[in-house]
Parts: structure tokens; sequence; C-alpha cells
């Protein structure tokens, strides 16, 4: 079968880097905390152009450490996409936050800035764009909203780690860089993937930065000294030694991505049945995933069993949105609420993509891919 992502492979290529650091950290016991986990921070603040990284436990932990250390209160809005991973969304449930979804553009996928603006109101304390599937959401106009309203920016930046954002002046900024706070997950499969759970949180205001190290340290600042609730939320020092093994190797990883997804749309572009991924213009695509839009007459799960025959993975990537999830039923939602996403939902695919994706990896796929539908339409 061909798979999803193909982590094997990857380490074999990186063995020697990634048990040697592995090796120095069992040697010296430092488990928790240890030098690897501040080096990885400080060598990942650098590749993001000098931002603050605060490591923690995975990418959920890293939002909700965000917006405690935001100082947000039950009842405070919050504006997100409907279409995105739960973990967005769950972390305002927990903290007794309101989220307020709004719908996505069909061909990026982001957050649509037109309809964040309409979901300002008295209550709003800040947006949450999500850089969904590599590339980074519409910034300009978010932040530019955030500026006039005085609402904090949250990046969910767990699937675009390297993507940068193109503002109108020429310049170019990391996903995860230009809100208040950026949060990203380092999950086995993300990006930059860890072997276990991971995340950190980056942000340019050191007073945040402080802020954000004592929540995620049981709120304190000075060793048993308690100044208010936080929690506990650490990156393993095995966990940040994989890493700083791995993170010189990200812009070759994600480059690989971008070039099998760049066959991918070369092969797959042409078939009326397919929408290939479309990238914005500000941003470019680190392809955490390669999501196909399904024609309205294609069934989705007979391709899926055609891909299958193939020896072909694919994913739906979300199959239900946050909206009409049993745990967020909210009477102020419905179906219908949010076409775009509802749509999407019903329409897209995942397949293969990953940093030994190859070129003739890539072609074999999307040849089979219509190969397939050759079969199922004729
Ligand atoms: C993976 C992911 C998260 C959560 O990361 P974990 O490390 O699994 O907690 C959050 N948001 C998005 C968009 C993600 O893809």
């Amino acid at each position: 079968m061909r798979p999803m992502v193909d982590l094997r492979t990857q380490y074999l290529h990186i063995r020697d880097e990634v048990d040697r650091n592995i090796a120095e950290v069992i040697e010296n016991t430092a488990f928790i905390n240890g030098p690897q986990v501040k080096a990885f921070a400080l060598e990942l603040g650098a590749y993001l152009d000098g931002v603050e990284v605060i490591p923690c436990a995975n990418g959920t932990d890293a939002l909700q450490i965000a917006m405690m250390a935001l100082g947000l209160q039950p009842g405070d809005e919050l504006i997100t996409a409907s279409f995105t991973y739960v973990a967005t969304a769950e972390a305002i449930a927990l903290l007794q936050l309101t989220p307020v979804l709004v719908d996505v553009d069909p061909e990026t996928f982001a957050l649509d800035p037109e309809q964040v603006r309409a979901a300002i109101g008295p209550r709003t304390r800040a947006v949450v764009p999500v850089h969904l599937f590599g590339q980074c959401a519409p910034m300009e106009p978010i932040l530019a909203l955030a500026k006039a309203h005085n609402l904090y920016v949250i990046e969910d930046t767990a699937q675009a780690i390297g993507a940068r954002y193109r503002d109108a002046n020429g310049h170019s900024h990391h996903a995860g860089t230009m809100g208040d706070i950026g949060c990203t997950s380092f999950f086995p499969s993300k990006n930059l993937g860890c072997y276990g759970d991971g995340g950190a949180l980056f942000t340019r205001n050191s007073a945040l930065a402080n802020r954000i190290r004592m929540v995620a340290n049981h709120g304190q600042s000075v060793q048993y000294h308690h100044d208010e609730i936080g929690v506990n939320s650490r990156l393993d020092s095995l966990q940040a030694a994989v890493l700083r093994a791995k993170l010189p190797h990200l812009d070759r990883y994600n480059s690989a991505r971008a070039t099998a997804a760049a066959t991918y749309n070369r092969i797959l572009g042409a078939s009326p049945w397919l929408k290939v991924p479309t990238t914005a213009p500000y941003s470019t695509h680190v392809f955490h995933q390669y999501t196909l839009r399904l024609h309205p007459d294609l069934d989705r799960q007979t391709l899926r069993d055609a891909l299958t025959a193939r020896d072909i993975s694919s994913m739906i990537y979300y199959p239900i949105p946050l909206h009409r999830q049993k745990a967020y039923l909210d009477p102020r939602y419905t179906e219908g609420s949010f076409p775009v996403t509802e749509d999407l939902c019903r329409r897209v695919l995942s397949l293969p993509i990953h940093s030994e994706l190859s070129p003739e990896g890539a072609t074999e796929i999307a040849e089979l891919v219509l190969d397939a539908l050759q079969e199922i339409k004729g």
C-alpha cells in the first residue's frame, strides 16, 4: 500500500543524527527540560526569523496555553474557521470561551476575512486563523481587522510550519510569526514531526513569552510559587533531540512535498472529475495535505475503493464540519450555516504526500488515480 506518509524511509535517511541525539539524552538522563529542549527552541526561533519559541506537550495544548496566556475569560468570543481540525475549537470550549465560526474560501480552504469582519461583535477578543493543509490564511486583512478592533490573533500553524506569507510590500513572513502568538504541533505526521507528541508557541513579544512559559509550567515563574492556575505541558528532551535532527531538513522536506504536489497538479489537473488544490498568490504552500475536490457527480467512496484496489491510501480531511460534530452542536448553527465548509466536507479527498514521495512516485500515483477514474466513469 502506498501510505499517506512514510516516516520510516525518512528516518533511515537521517538515522545517524537521530540515533546520536537520542543516545545523548539517555546518556546524560536530562529527560525533562534538558539542554536539547533549550537548544531546539533557539534553533527553531532562528529558523522562524527570530521569534521566541516556547515548547510544550502538543499542538492542542499550545492553543489552550495561548488563550490562557492572553487572559481570555469565559464568554469571550474567538472567531475561527468552521473547516478545521477539532483541536482549534476544543481549546476554546475547554476554557469556556465562545467559538464564533466563519466559513472558508472554497479555493484555498482558509477562513474568509469578509466573514471575519461580519462576525466581529462587542464580545470578540481574538481571531484564530488556521493555515489549513499547508498554506497561509490571508493574514494582512485579518491583521488589519484585528488592529482596528483591538483583537488578538492566534495563528494555528500546526499544518504549515515553513510556509511563508508575502505581504503587499513584498516582504516574506513565516507562518505563525505574524499574529500575537503562533501555535504548532510536532505530531509525527506533521511537516516537522517528532517521534511522539510535541508542540510549541511562537511570539515576538517577550512579556507574552514569559507569560506563556509561566502558564505552561503550572502557573509558576519561581519554583513552588504559583501565581495563577496553569497547566503542565512540556516537550520531552527525547522529542527535542529528534526535532533537532530534523529541523535542518525541514525546507528540503517541504520542497519535496511541493514538487510532488506540482506533479499531481500537472497530471490530475486535466481530469474533469477533479479540482486540484489552489495556492493563494500571497503564500507558499508546504502541502501538509494534498487535497482534491471531487466533482459532485463522482461518488467519493467509489473512488476510494478503486484507489484501495490500486494500493493507494486516501483520507478525508475532514468528513464532518465543526458545527455538525456532536460535542460542538450549537443552537446558533444548523445544517446550511456554512455552505462552503459543508460542501467541502462532502467532496474533499486527500492523496499521499510526504517528504519521501519522489516525482516518479507521485507520477505513478496520479496515473493510477486517472486509471481509477477511467474505470468508474469510462
Ligand atoms: C494537528 C493539529 C492540531 C493539534 O495538534 P496535536 O499536537 O495533535 O495536539 C491543531 N490544529 C491543527 C490544524 C492541526 O492539524
